[in-house]
């Protein structure tokens, strides 16, 4: 069948150009009429994933005689192809002879690729106008979308570039995006494959924003860019696949070729997603001598009493802390201003030693050891002999891990560790069920203080919504309004984030379209821990051992927390709705973060 435009239009220059113009658009109309009527067999033959794309000579459009706009380039491309002799595209495999040998190029096919809304559009007409004029016949529309016209426009300029000696263009693409979300205060970037598409986002305090899109084949070029960039992992395997789980990390160096000044570690891992897709999620890490790369421990955002809590851990030789939260929680942080409190308290002259994967913040003096997978136990057992006064282990993943970390503390060493875990008191039963005998963990000594922490938005002072207008916003159901109503008499100071979508104008009412440049939008300034500590002591490990945990939560809720008056109190749940009345974190991400609102559990 024929669905193909043979468009046989003359040069631009030359007296009959306006005729034979006219003549042509006509012809071309013609044909795209019938196209429209057979749009149901055509969409059949619209590519969809750039996989589809026959293989063969891209034409770079840049190069015509008279060049199309950078506009045109994002909706049109043209390859080269044998492939219509091949019928391996049913709908434009014609059954009619393609020869017409006038021409040096004409026993080639040329596939115009265009989204659907600009078949018949005067752009389509422009392009194909000027392919001919550079002697291009046998042209033929391809419907595709614009993703795909970029990646078959992107992987032409990446055959060009890669032939550069320096970096390729993807490269120098992928480093830019990672120092632009550095910038941009972000902790992790994740691009996300999808049906036809990637997207790219950034967690940023806590939360996701999207950049954009980009296609599924720069996408994959990301990928495999980002495994092999600058690599400091020397046990990275092969190279990078879709379809394998793989992790790396590397360096982004300010020059890449000197490596004096390093400006970010990134964790890089990949998994397929289906259906046959991928998903690529990179940590970033900051240098300590980098803006936001270290905190002191004053500068954490724990309360007066939970940072006076804190320092009592790390007094003594010996004893574990263990920070518990979820990932994300800024447990790594927490752990690094211990070690700075640690050399504070105790002088330069104490020997630090820390096993991370990857080392994620540097620290002065200490001795930092990056591990593998395969290599953590090693060289965690090997501190033992490293005779260090503290060890940092930058995560209890497994049960050979926390043996090791066991032994250290009953060798008498200061441990500092973090586990993932949903409460403070969970981290007695999840290193039980890493193999830490509860006898063991229930010596006095032993443990000497967990912390649960989350991190919660800043709500942005400036653009945030009092109760009553978020509620007139519809910004609350009735459910949290009453339970906000429960655990706060004062409601007068609580905020919520409104993400920048309303103000409050002159008459002191709900307006739109203006955004606050406190927050640029976003309604978040940085974020803030949400924590609870438990130093046991033998009342509470006499819980413990009989497994009595509510009978150890009471006690700590109650008894441990002497200090703590009505609300100002122990649980993540009660430090979480201190800084909610405060209006410095919002109700909603309290109750999405830490739990529901309520007024037991102080
Ligand atoms: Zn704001």
């Amino acid at each position: 069948m024929e669905l193909g435009i043979t468009l046989r239009m003359p040069g631009r220059r030359g007296e009959k150009h306006q005729d034979q113009h006219a003549k042509a658009k006509e012809v071309l109309q013609q044909k795209l009429k019938d196209h429209n009527d057979k749009r149901a067999v055509l969409e059949r033959y619209a590519v969809s994933d750039v996989a589809a794309v026959p293989d063969g000579e891209y034409v770079n459009l840049h190069k015509l005689t008279h060049p199309l706009g950078e506009q045109h380039l994002e909706h049109f491309a043209a390859i080269q192809s044998d492939m219509l002799f091949e019928q391996k595209i049913v709908g434009f495999a014609l059954n009619q002879p393609l020869a017409d040998s006038k021409s040096s190029k004409s026993h080639r096919t040329y596939l115009l690729m265009t989204p659907d809304m600009y078949l018949q559009s005067r752009g389509m007409l422009d392009v194909a106008q000027r392919l001919k004029a550079d002697n291009y016949q046998n042209i033929y529309p391809l419907i595709s979308t614009w993703e795909i016209i970029r990646a078959v426009h992107h992987n032409n300029a990446r055959e060009i570039s890669s032939s550069d000696s320096e970096q390729t263009s993807t490269q120098r693409r992928v480093r830019q995006l990672l120092l632009d979300a550095a910038k941009s205060g972000a902790s992790d970037i994740h691009i996300e494959a999808r049906e036809n598409k990637a997207e790219v986002l950034l967690r940023i305090d806590g939360r996701r924003y999207k950049m954009g899109d980009i296609s599924l084949a720069t996408a994959e070029d990301y990928g495999s860019v980002l495994f092999n960039f600058e690599s400091t992992d020397i046990a990275r395997k092969g190279s990078w696949t879709k379809r394998e789980i793989k992790d790396t990390n590397f360096d982004v160096w300010d020059d890449p070729t000197k490596k004096n000044k390093r400006l970010l570690t990134v964790r890089f891992h990949s998994t397929a997603i289906h259906p046959d897709k991928f998903q690529l999620v990179l940590r970033l890490l900051r240098p300590a001598n980098v803006e936001g790369g270290f905190k002191r421990l004053s500068d954490v955002g724990y309360s007066d009493a939970q940072r006076e809590q804190v320092e009592r851990m790390l007094i003594g030789g010996s004893g574990l802390v263990v920070f518990v939260g979820p990932t994300n929680s800024g447990k790594s942080s927490s752990l690094q201003s211990c070690i700075q409190q640690l050399y504070e308290n105790r002088g330069p002259n104490i020997k630090v030693c820390t096993i991370e994967s990857p080392v994620e913040y540097e620290i002065p003096n200490a001795c930092q050891m990056p591990a593998t997978k395969d290599t953590f136990n090693e060289l965690l057992e090997a501190t033992l002999r490293q005779d260090p006064d503290v060890v940092m282990v930058g995560e209890i993943r497994e049960s050979q891990a926390a043996k090791t970390v066991k032994n250290l503390v009953l060798a008498g060493h200061k441990i500092l560790s973090s586990i993932h875990g949903y409460s403070a008191m969970a981290a007695f039963s999840r290193l039980e069920q890493l193999g830490v005998d509860i006898d063991l963990m229930t010596m006095p000594g032993f443990v000497s203080g967990f912390v649960y922490q989350r991190l919660l938005p800043i709500v942005c002072p400036e653009c945030s919504l009092p109760l009553d207008l978020a509620r007139a916003a519809g910004m609350i159901n009735e459910g949290l309004f009453n339970r906000l109503t429960s655990v706060s008499d004062d409601k007068h100071n609580i905020r919520f984030i409104n993400e920048g979508r309303y103000f409050i104008n002159a008459e002191n009412k709900l307006d739109t379209g203006c955004k606050c440049e406190t927050c640029n939008g976003t309604g978040i300034l940085g974020r803030t821990p949400i924590a609870e500590i438990i130093i046991p002591d033998e009342k509470l490990l006499g819980f413990i051992k009989k497994k009595d945990e509510a009978g150890a939560r009471d006690y700590w809720l109650t008894t441990l927390g002497e200090k703590v008056e009505y609300g100002l109190g122990v649980s993540a749940l009660s430090h979480a709705i201190q800084k909610m009345r405060q209006g410095l974190v919002d109700p909603r991400d309290v109750e999405h973060s830490i739990g529901m609102l309520r007024r037991d559990g102080f």
